[in-house]
């Protein structure tokens, strides 16, 4: 059964479809249980890190303004950002001393507070030894000329600073300012955001023990079809999929549905606790979660539908922010490795990227490199020595 899209403007409804156009229709994975509905929403969804200490929005889509750290600001490809950015400064970047601002904000060109960009104090010595200047004032939105609460489109941003400081001693906890964008990295145009909720869609359909049929999913089928994205080769390829189910592309294994649901055994939840990546406000987080083939950064707009698939969290800790090359890129890649024995032999076990960062067995072992080369040549002199004394 294959379904025709309307196409006019862009629309991804089903030809003749009643109601207006629409590029962007969820209803594509509307027969989808509520749960699945609810992961994928999820996904498309900005979850900061540290979330409202950093003034940042929680649980709004991945295509709003985003808050550009004044240390990233050279890295970041502003002009990509569609629906705007504002620049975050500390207080010690923005000040030399108290009441003096630093040169480097007068020159023509740079970030204006009030304008692109704000202060963020998150302690209170912060904001007892560079407090805001005398004619500032805590950010708010307007919209039409009033005073609103809440973010939304349309809505202008005033005032130069914000306020997010923890409670000190006797000293309180003091939140205000609105929430004035959204990490950065978890970015995506309103359009990859939907595109990469069809291929995870699509693939919660095809894990397995699901309670779906392909056959339910020929709108999505459709919609990926248009843009060139159902390749199931590729996904083969990428190891988003397996012998025609959906998979883990770090360890390769297969996806059961129910492991998208289910929460994390307690002794898999301790290696997630040593993790910088924490869920934003999950108690326990699911045992497959959204994963990024490519790890999402400043430089780069990562998120999208060539870039997602379904993983382990587990998995997703491990690999950290690090590419996850799959097999097939690492054999492409060429580079064999093996171990030699005392006879010379050398017996091939896998293939390594070409950095080193990633070492895979054709059956499915991965090793991972955990740090770097920090010696230098002659401290590792001695400590070939060393060992040599020992034999
Ligand atoms: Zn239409
Ligand atoms: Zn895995």
């Amino acid at each position: 059964m294959t379904v025709n899209l309307c196409g006019y403007n862009g629309c991804r409804k089903e030809r003749r479809h009643a109601g207006p156009h629409d590029p962007h229709p969820s209803q594509a994975w509307a027969f989808l249980r509520d749960v699945d509905r609810n992961k994928i929403t999820k996904a498309g969804f900005a979850t900061p890190r540290g979330g409202q200490k950093g003034a940042y929005q929680n649980h709004v889509l991945r295509s709003n303004t985003v808050i550009v750290p004044y240390e990233h600001l050279k890295a970041v490809p502003l002009d990509d950002f569609q629906n705007g950015y504002v620049i975050r400064l500390f207080p010690e970047q923005y000040f030399k001393k108290a009441g003096k601002v630093k040169k480097a904000f007068k020159k023509s060109g740079a970030p204006v507070v009030g304008e692109d960009a704000f202060i963020l104090y998150r302690t209170h010595s912060q904001f007892d030894e560079l407090p805001p200047l005398a004619d500032w004032q805590l950010r708010w939105l307007e919209m039409d000329g009033e005073r609103v609460s809440k973010r939304k489109p349309g809505a202008v941003d005033y005032g130069e600073y914000v306020l997010r400081i923890a409670a000190r001693g006797s000293k309180p906890r003091r939140v205000e300012g609105p929430p004035q964008g959204i990490f950065a990295p978890e970015y995506a145009n309103a359009e990859a955001n939907y595109m990469a909720k069809c291929v995870l869609a699509w693939l919660t359909v095809h894990t397995v023990d699901g309670p779906y049929v392909a056959a339910q999913a020929a709108w999505l089928a459709a919609i990926l079809q248009d843009e060139g994205l159902l390749d199931i080769n590729e996904w083969a390829r990428l190891g988003l999929i397996r012998a025609g189910h959906t998979a883990c592309p770090l360890c390769m294994g297969l996806i059961r549905y129910e492991e998208l649901h289910n929460q994390v055994e307690f002794d898999d939840e301790n290696s997630l606790l040593n993790a910088s990546e924490q869920v934003f406000d999950a108690t326990r987080s699911t045992v497959v979660n959204l994963f990024h083939l490519d790890p999402l950064v400043y430089s780069k707009i990562e998120h999208g539908p060539r870039n997602v698939a379904w993983g382990h969290a587990t998995c997703n800790t491990k690999l950290g922010q690090r590419k996850c090359y799959s097999l097939h890129e690492l054999i492409e890649d060429g580079t064999k490795v093996g171990a030699v024995d005392d006879d010379g032999n050398v017996q091939t076990f896998g293939w390594s990227s070409s950095n080193l960062e990633m070492i895979r067995s054709p059956r499915g072992a991965v090793w991972i490199r955990v740090s770097e080369d920090r010696l230098t040549e002659e401290e590792q002199g001695d400590l070939f020595d060393l060992l040599n004394e020992g034999l």
